[in-house]
């Protein structure tokens, strides 16, 4: 069976050890489409997040607590920038995770596409799936919020900045710069087309899932694939469980919900993405019209705790989109 997942960070990489542990190669092949619109250069360095909480989860480098970054991190690097009083300084960047960065930004000053050196980066992690970047190219999400520093002017800033400086003020637009010129990298339209299920696991669907699909053929890809499409439901009873879906999710006219996030998605057969979506057992009551949508629906535990948690997620995931098969 062919796998394949668009995916976002923490939500994507949770869904995803969930996945890897129900369906063990193998059996199985994962391929995971990595959003890349929330990277950034810093320091001459290019940072890739959502590809390194991939990496980092299904490899077993992750700091379990905070979701992101090297698990027995050290900050020293970070301060001596901060005691040189160069910006930006708050991104948090260990010690540990430099190193990654270092050898991505030497092997792209090489020449390597961003997909080879994720490919290079994975030969270390053995993530045991296939983590492909949505796109070779550049592409970066901007919001456009209120100035902070001059009053009743707007400002558009990285979404890093965003989330991590400004911790998700009210946004008035968001916009994923590059993306129309971007051409998928090797492989994605592939990954899409020829597998037998594709996942839209409980990532961002703005600045993760969004982006993916920003990238001109990739969502055309997932239209017409001949797989199952199915979806899983970032939001609980009305609220993102960790992030800012429910300051970004307005900006796309969708409703901060389960069934909002599903309308804003929609049904293949109407045009839309999916096939199937994935509630959780708050947002039972939202099943019926999840199907007037034209999804197959059904209420299940979302939250990923754990490993057995996520890999029941994963489970029921799999098992929609096994009846959607039949
Ligand atoms: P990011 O790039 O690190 O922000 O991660 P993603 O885009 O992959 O995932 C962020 C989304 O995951 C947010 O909208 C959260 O609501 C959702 N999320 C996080 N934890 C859980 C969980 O335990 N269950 C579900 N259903 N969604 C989750
Ligand atoms: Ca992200």
């Amino acid at each position: 069976m062919r796998i394949t997942v668009l995916s976002g960070g923490v939500g994507g990489a949770r869904f995803l050890s969930g996945l890897r542990a129900a369906m063990p190669p193998p059996e199985s092949s994962i391929s995971v489409i990595g959003n890349t619109a929330d990277d950034i250069w810093l320091f001459g360095l290019r940072v890739c997040p959502d590809l390194d909480t991939v990496m980092y989860t299904l490899g077993g480098g992750i700091d379990e607590e905070r979701g992101w970054g090297r698990r027995d991190e050290t900050w020293n690097a970070k301060a001596e920038l901060a005691a040189y009083g160069v910006q930006p300084t708050w991104f948090g960047l260990g010690d540990r995770d430099l190193a990654t960065h270092l050898v991505r930004t030497q092997m792209l000053n090489a020449g390597y596409p961003l997909s080879a050196v994720t490919e290079a980066l994975c030969a270390r992690w053995q993530p045991g799936v296939r983590l492909i970047p949505m796109t070779d190219d550049r592409v970066e999400t901007h919001v456009v919020i209120d100035d902070p520093d001059a009053p009743g002017a707007r400002r558009a800033v990285h979404f890093q900045e965003y989330w991590v400086r400004l911790h998700a003020p009210v946004a008035h637009s968001v916009v994923a710069l590059g993306a129309d010129e971007a051409v998928p990298a090797p492989g994605v339209v592939e990954a899409i087309k020829d597998a037998d299920v594709l996942i839209v696991p409980p990532s961002n669907p703005v600045v993760s899932i969004g982006t993916i699909l920003a990238v001109p053929g990739i969502a055309d890809a997932v239209r017409t694939t001949s797989a199952a499409v199915v979806g899983v439901s970032p939001i609980i009873a009305g609220a993102p469980v960790r992030g800012m879906a429910d300051k970004l999710l307005p900006l796309v006219d969708a409703e901060v919900s389960a069934l909002g996030v599903a309308e804003h998605y929609g049904a293949r057969r109407f045009g839309g993405l999916l096939d199937g979506w994935l509630v959780d057992q708050a947002d039972a009551a939202d099943v019926a019209a999840v199907e007037d949508l034209g999804l197959a629906a059904r209420a299940v535990p979302l939250y990923l705790r754990d490993p057995a948690t996520s890999a029941a997620v994963a489970a029921a995931t799999l098992a929609l989109a096994a009846d959607l098969a039949t």
